[in-house]
Order: C-alpha cells, then sequence, then structure tokens
C-alpha cells in the first residue's frame, strides 16, 4: 500500500483496518508516552455550573463573571445584536456595541483610541504584526506571554529575547541595532510569578533608541492603576504617542475578547494591517456588551481593583508565614512553587479533593523549569474563604514545598 493512498480502503481488504503503525498520526502515541514519563500530561475537566470548588484557579480577578447585571447585559446584546456577529469586522461584524466599547476602553485606561478584538491572543498578534516588518527588530523579555511569542514570529522580524524584568538588556540590544525599525514588547504582569515589568524604565530605553513599547495589560487591567485602570496607566505611560497596550476582556472583564489601545494613527493602522482584525469574525455582541457592563461596573466600583491586590498581598502572607515560597505579587496573582511537575500536579489534585481549585503551571507553561501552584486572588474571596483556602494548601503541601 502505497503510506499516502487517497483512500486505504481502495488496496487493502477491509477487514484487516488501516496499520496503525503507518497511519499519519501514530507518532503522537510515542509524544504522549514522554509526556506521561515527564509528568507532564494535560487533561480537560469540564466543569459543572455549579461547581462546590472555591475558585482560585479561573482569570475572574473581580468576580464578575456571575454578577447578575454583566450575564444580563451579555443576554440583552445577544437578544438585541444576534448570537454571532455575523462577519468580519470591515464587513458586517462591527455594531454600535463595539464602538461604545472601544470609545470606554480607551477613555478608562486613558488612551487616544482602542480597537476589539476575538481574543487578546489575536491582539497581540496583531499588535506585534502589523507595528513591526521583516526588516524591523522586536526585543522581547524571556518571561512574555506565548501569544506574544508567537506574534514575534508571525512578525517575521528579528526577535532578540532578553533575560527577564531587564530594561538595560532591552536599552542595549536596541543601540546595537540602529537605523532599524524598533519595538520592545513585555507584559505588564508576568502569568508565571505575578510579578510587574519595570515599565517606566522600558519606555525610557525605548524612547532613547526611537522604538514602540508594546505593553501586554492583561493582568493589570481591573487591578492595577487607579481604580483599575491598568498598568500603564499607573505608570503614567497611559496616552503617551510610542505606547501601545494590549488587553484581554477575559479577566478582570469576566467576558471574552482582546484590545489594542494606542495613538489613534496606530489604531487606524491596525484597521488597515492587521490580518488577525481583518480576516477574523468581529467578538460576538453577547462578550461585547459584557465587557461593556463590566468597564462600567469597574468604573463605579473603584474598590474593586484594591480589594484585588489586599487579597493577593494576604495569601501572600499567610503563605509565606507558613513557609511556602511564595513570590511577593504585584498584582492579582500569586505563584507558590512545588518540588516538581508531578508534585505540582498531586498538589493541585489534593485541593481539588478537599474542595479547592488552583491553578498548576508546568513545563513548557513556565519559561524556568520550575513547576507552581497559581492562585487567583478575587476580589470577592471572603476572608473566610482566604483562611480556608490557605489551610488547604498547607495541608496538602507535599514534601520539599516548604523553606
Ligand atoms: N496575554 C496574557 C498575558 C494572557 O495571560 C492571556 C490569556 N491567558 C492572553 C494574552 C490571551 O488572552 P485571551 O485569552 O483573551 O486570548
Amino acid at each position: 500500500m502505497p503510506p499516502y493512498a487517497e483512500d486505504p480502503q481502495d488496496v487493502q481488504d477491509p477487514s484487516e483496518g488501516p496499520d496503525p503503525r503507518r497511519t499519519a498520526f501514530a507518532w503522537t502515541e510515542a509524544a504522549a508516552r514522554q509526556r506521561a514519563e515527564a509528568g507532564l500530561v494535560r487533561t480537560l475537566r469540564p466543569r459543572a455550573a455549579e461547581s462546590e470548588l472555591l475558585d482560585l484557579a479561573s482569570n475572574d480577578y473581580l468576580g464578575l463573571t456571575r454578577r447578575p447585571e454583566i450575564t444580563e447585559a451579555a443576554a440583552e446584546a445577544a437578544r438585541r445584536w444576534g448570537a454571532g456577529s455575523t462577519g468580519s469586522r470591515l464587513v458586517t461584524g462591527s455594531t454600535r456595541l463595539h464602538a461604545r466599547l472601544e470609545r470606554e476602553l480607551a477613555e478608562f485606561c486613558g488612551f487616544e483610541a482602542a480597537l476589539v478584538f476575538s481574543s487578546g491572543y489575536t491582539a497581540n498578534l496583531a499588535a506585534l504584526t502589523a507595528l513591526s516588518s521583516r526588516d524591523g527588530l522586536i526585543v522581547s523579555d524571556s518571561g512574555n506571554h506565548a501569544s506574544i511569542v508567537d506574534g514575534c514570529r508571525l512578525s517575521r522580524a528579528e526577535t532578540a529575547v532578553v533575560p527577564h524584568a531587564d530594561p538595560e538588556a532591552v536599552a542595549k540590544t536596541l543601540g546595537a541595532h540602529p537605523g532599524r525599525r524598533g519595538l520592545a514588547v513585555s507584559d505588564s504582569v508576568f502569568s508565571v510569578d505575578g510579578d510587574k515589568a519595570p515599565l517606566a524604565a522600558l519606555a525610557a530605553a525605548c524612547r532613547a533608541h526611537g522604538a514602540g513599547l508594546v505593553v501586554d495589560d492583561a493582568h493589570g487591567l481591573g487591578v492595577l492603576g487607579d481604580g483599575g485602570r491598568g498598568a500603564l496607566h499607573e505608570a503614567g505611560l497611559a496616552g503617551a504617542p510610542d505606547v501601545v497596550a494590549t488587553l484581554t476582556l477575559s479577566k478582570s472583564l469576566g467576558s471574552q475578547g482582546g484590545a489594542v489601545l494606542g495613538p489613534a494613527r496606530v489604531i487606524e493602522h491596525l484597521v488597515n494591517a492587521a490580518r488577525t482584525f481583518i480576516f477574523d469574525t468581529g467578538l460576538a455582541p453577547a462578550a461585547t456588551g459584557a465587557a461593556l457592563a463590566s468597564l462600567r461596573l469597574i468604573a463605579a466600583e473603584p474598590a474593586l481593583a484594591a480589594r484585588s491586590r489586599t487579597v493577593a498581598t494576604t495569601l501572600h502572607r499567610l503563605l509565606s508565614d507558613a513557609g511556602l515560597t511564595a513570590v511577593r505579587p504585584d498584582a492579582a496573582v500569586v505563584s507558590v512553587r512545588a518540588p516538581g511537575p508531578n508534585e505540582a500536579l498531586r498538589w493541585a489534585a489534593d485541593c481539588r479533593e478537599l474542595g479547592l481549585a488552583v491553578g498548576c503551571f508546568r513545563p513548557p507553561s513556565v519559561p524556568d523549569g520550575i513547576s507552581r501552584l497559581r492562585l487567583t486572588a478575587r476580589a470577592d474571596l471572603t476572608d473566610a474563604e482566604i483562611g480556608r483556602a490557605v489551610a488547604t494548601i498547607l495541608r496538602t503541601a507535599p514534601e520539599g514545598a516548604a523553606v
């Protein structure tokens, strides 16, 4: 039988079936075995609508995704505008709801203009591909999110990966390539350890070399800055002519989707040049309406952002006082180190058995190879829930987790 016959049934006795060693994806079994040996198997666990678990694993930082006024806004938007947006943004997929969200997002965060995408992932791909070019240079932090890494690859620009949170390395790299169209890109708050990027120093490094700065504020919006206006607002960089922010609407806004914020001329360029904007269906009205309602709610309740930061520092204090290696959080992500990937997995499973959902980060999601539990400091956690979560984490801690 030829290795890739159009239809194996044509050339083989159907009763024999295809030879499993020769089918196209047989190699995935060897990959699965390697993953199992390394303790890196990932599995889906569909949750029930009414889960009994105490949630410290989701990205619902402000506890908005199930607030009745937000779900009602989603339902109302679907009733009014339809279940889908019906097309790409440049054809039929832009509603007045999208335009309103863009206006209010830009205004809240302090930028001139905004553009909404179907996800934070596509927003990062858009910013990096449209603002760089084959002969450009992108300087990227080694701890950046996968969507930034993919954006750099897709841009075809030369990408220099620099050590984590190192503005001097950024300045040096930009300085070594004078005359190139330069861009530096960083998460504002890093997903793994929850630490903040040195944004002011990064902006200064970029300015010294005429480069643009792209900051992914996925974890900063709703948590950092005055009333949750984000890390760039906090750093005094919102609205600067050489700074662009990318966002997800899926964390503090409790919805789905993404956005790019920046000078009007940059946003206008993205509308015309960003392939993940042009060729992707517009964000669904329900997600757009929910994000807009959340944004308005955050603006009306500025204490929410501060509460999530307080929950984070309380979690960190209680865990580190008990001897666990927890990184001091700059926003709503609290990271606790585990001795290894198998221990991290078992630790998270043991927490789950006791009614607590925590995140588990293992390679390749951790750039330094250190596995961790990852806790979300939700603004709506009560002090009693925080106490219960900490007690559960301590009770299930594996040997070697404490310092
Ligand atoms: N950037 C960062 C830092 C993220 O954590 C995420 C989401 N995990 C994204 C971008 C992608 O956003 P979305 O899930 O909306 O695609």
